[in-house]
């Protein structure tokens, strides 16, 4: 049997029992149980008593349960099942009983109540959360969908139906309904989302892409989900939301549009250029024979048609211009607008070198037709640098400078023409750059010098005057003559604050000189005007201004001016000259005859003097021709009322020539080299004691 069989005394101590009893209680013989009473087998206080009251009352109980402590201390969860005998002798009361082990039962039962109370408990969490979720689906401006990965079927609610302009019963709840209207170059990218999170690659699975609307439109969508798994197993359910995001898209896209296009012309702007154009450098690293080609491109003239057409129109100008640049290139192409009238194209993928030159010239004649502008036709050129791709180049800026550089060549040599940069454009710009800074540098330090050359009046062989000419005392070379300087000053605008410094000291110097003579005629002094500071808008303040410093009378300064300077300009330069003429200055024409200048101009310029180049009066005794280019000179001048100064007199022989010719002064070796100010005064010493 395996129920345990006993019988007790009133106090529970067991007086006899089967093995299973024994075997139930832990102990293998009776003896062992000596002494056990029923108040150390119950557990729980009150079970003796009320077990003594059922068995008063029914003379036994059944079944009745209570936790059992062993002798060895485990517990047990027992039924007893007992009657009560009395002796008739003793009238001792003893008991009968079976005692059942129910421990493991009744920890099988609680589990199972434990279980039954957590799933009663999940029961109603899950039903909140559904119903959540219901409300959630029907009220969401969001579309809902759930699909097992893989199957036919998705669930997709009304909203994400609606969302694309169809009513419930139109789409049926299938996958394709959602993958096939997706926009062909979104589709790749979405299938990787959704790989990639069933996978367990991300946590969540988000993804914006297009979806094609019922009108035929796009609608722009955020989708997320998220997918149902066992841990290490693949996803069994993904679901979501998605959402339309249309509005906030195309809000980007115009952010997008608007941070990398030029507004005016909307073409691509400087930070979309020079990012295209690191691309091309990218594959450049790549692929050392990749041909490309930057093209950098100035408006020539722009500024005065701005300033001429007013900005309204000048803006149109740039906008036509834009147009037509991109009807010069190719789709894969770039054209961009850089800033003012600066653009930009980029070529990519070039067969040859060539081609870059061919686009260029499409693009000259393009851009060279008219344009219309407020019912005025107008014409406008360009001048383009080009740089193409070489290994060497390792930056976008590298090709950058180096097609400015050539833009700035083109424009040099005469624009509306295109140049292509050379290493030698390289060695030219630094030399230039170096020049320049040392230029500034030099005038900063006063290192610039005055040398005085005299001018000698032909028939009395006294002084009249002298010509004012620069030197440089450089630190490291020595003194430099102009050649070596004023080229470079007249082109990067240095010449304006020397030119205004060599005509402060000129008139600083002879009004010292004039000073220091009381008495004797006053001498003059003759400055040379460079093309750029006679063309400067305020020349003629500048001028007025030096010799209000310096206080030296008008009538002693001579201005020289050379014949191709007031040539280039004829019109404007006609009333600069009347202005400084009007001040009471002179003006004399250098270099005469060098110029091609048309000589009906020359009775319009309002001049003094003309002065005989120097290559005429040298070569006039060895070939008789220029003796009598000079005569001509001298009669045209005299016809015209004007002086004539004849320069590089260096022999006694060219001084008689001259003086037949009837040439009134002269200026040259013979007399004197330009010599430095302190050197004037003895100058004028000995000319005075020699005449
Ligand atoms: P330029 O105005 O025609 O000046 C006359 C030049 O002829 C001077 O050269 C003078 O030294 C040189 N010369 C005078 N007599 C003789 C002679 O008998 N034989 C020879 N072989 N040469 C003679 P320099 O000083 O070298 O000046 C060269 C040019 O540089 C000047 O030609 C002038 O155009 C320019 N220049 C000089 N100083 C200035 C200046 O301050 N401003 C500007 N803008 N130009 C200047
Ligand atoms: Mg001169
Ligand atoms: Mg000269």
């Amino acid at each position: 049997m395996r129920e345990g069989i006993y019988s007790s005394d009133e106090q529970g101590h067991i007086l006899d029992c089967n093995p299973a009893f024994l075997q139930m209680l832990g102990v293998s013989t009776l003896e062992e149980l000596a002494g056990y009473a029923a108040s150390d087998m119950m557990v729980d206080p009150g079970a003796r008593e009320l077990e003594h009251d059922l068995i008063a009352r029914d003379g036994g109980v059944r079944e009745f349960e209570f936790r059992l402590r062993r002798p060895d201390g485990q517990i047990l969860t027992v039924l007893d099942s007992c009657t009560v005998a009395r002796n008739p002798k003793t009238q001792v009361q003893h008991y009968h009983g079976i005692l059942i082990d129910i421990t493991e039962r009744k920890e099988a039962e609680q589990a199972l109540q434990r279980k039954q109370e957590e799933l009663r408990v999940s029961v109603a969490a899950l039903k909140a959360s559904e119903e959540r979720y219901t409300l959630a689906v029907a009220g969401a401006n969001d579309g809902i969908w759930d699909w097992v990965p893989g199957a036919e079927v998705m669930y997709l609610s009304p909203r994400w139906k609606e969302m694309l302009g169809y009513a419930e019963a139109e789409v049926e709840g299938r996958a394709d309904e959602w993958f096939s209207r997706v926009h062909p170059d979104d589709q790749d990218t979405l299938r990787c989302a959704f790989d990639e999170h069933l996978r367990g690659a991300t946590p969540l699975f988000e993804h914006e892409h297009r979806i094609q609307h019922r009108d035929g439109s796009y609608v722009w969508v955020l989708a997320r989900g998220l997918a149902v798994r066992e841990r290490g197993r693949p996803a069994t359910r993904i679901a979501g939301s998605l959402t339309d995001i249309t509005e906030r898209k195309r809000a980007e896209l115009q952010l997008q549009h608007d941070a990398f296009h030029d507004a005016l012309t909307e073409l691509p702007n400087r930070g979309l250029f020079d990012d295209l154009l690191g691309r091309s450098v990218g594959k450049l690293r790549r692929q050392p024979d990749y041909l490309f080609a930057v093209l950098y491109l100035d408006l020539d003239r722009f500024r005065v048609l701005n300033e001429s057409l007013g900005h309204r129109h000048g803006d149109q100008l740039l906008i036509a211009v834009a147009k037509r640049l991109q009807k010069c290139i190719r789709p894969g192409d770039t054209a961009a607008h850089l800033g003012g009238d600066e653009f930009g194209v980029l070529l990519d993928g070039l067969k040859e070198p060539a081609d870059a030159t061919l686009v260029a010239d499409r693009i000259h004649r393009e851009l060279s037709l008219p344009y219309l502008l407020g019912g005025q036709e107008v014409f406008t050129t360009v001048s383009i640098g080009i740089a193409l791709s070489a290994p060497a180049y390792e930056r976008p800026e590298q090709l950058l400078r180096d097609a400015d550089l050539a833009l700035y060549r083109a424009k040099a040599l005469g624009k509306a023409r295109s140049e292509v940069f050379n290493l030698g454009m390289h060695a030219l710009a630094v030399a230039q750059l170096e020049l320049e800074t040392d230029l500034r540098r030099a005038l900063e330090r006063e290192e610039f010098r005055v040398y005085y050359q005299p001018i000698v009046a032909m028939d009395s062989g006294a002084v009249v005057g002298f010509e004012a000419l620069a030197r440089w005392q450089h630190p490291a070379r020595g003194l430099l003559e102009p050649a070596a300087f004023i080229a470079a000053a007249e082109e990067t605008g240095f010449i304006l604050p020397l030119g205004r410094w060599v005509l402060q000291e000129a008139c600083r110097m002879l009004q010292g000189v004039n000073a220091s003579r009381p008495g004797e005629p006053p001498l003059s002094v003759n400055v040379n005007l460079s093309p750029r500071q006679f063309r400067q808008p305020d020349i003629v303040d500048e001028v007025r201004q030096v010799l209000e410093e310096t206080g030296l009378p008008p009538a002693c300064l001579r201005l020289e001016i050379t014949e191709g300077t007031v040539m280039e300009h004829a019109e404007p330069a006609m009333a600069t000259l009347a202005a400084l003429r009007a001040l009471g200055v002179q003006v004399h024409l250098d270099d005469f005859g060098t110029g091609y200048s048309s000589l009906s101009y020359l009775p319009r310029f309002d001049i003094d003097t003309l002065k005989i180049d120097r290559s005429f009066v040298s070569n006039m005794a060895a070939r008789g021709d220029n003796a009598e280019i000079v005569g001509v000179i001298v009669t045209l001048a005299h016809n015209l009322g004007l002086q004539v100064i004849a320069e590089g007199v260096e022999t006694p022989e060219q001084l008689e020539m001259l003086r037949d010719l009837k040439c009134g002064q002269v200026q040259g070796f013979l007399f004197s080299r330009p010599v430095a100010a302190e050197d004037v005064p003895g100058l004028l010493a000995t000319a005075h004691a020699t005449h």
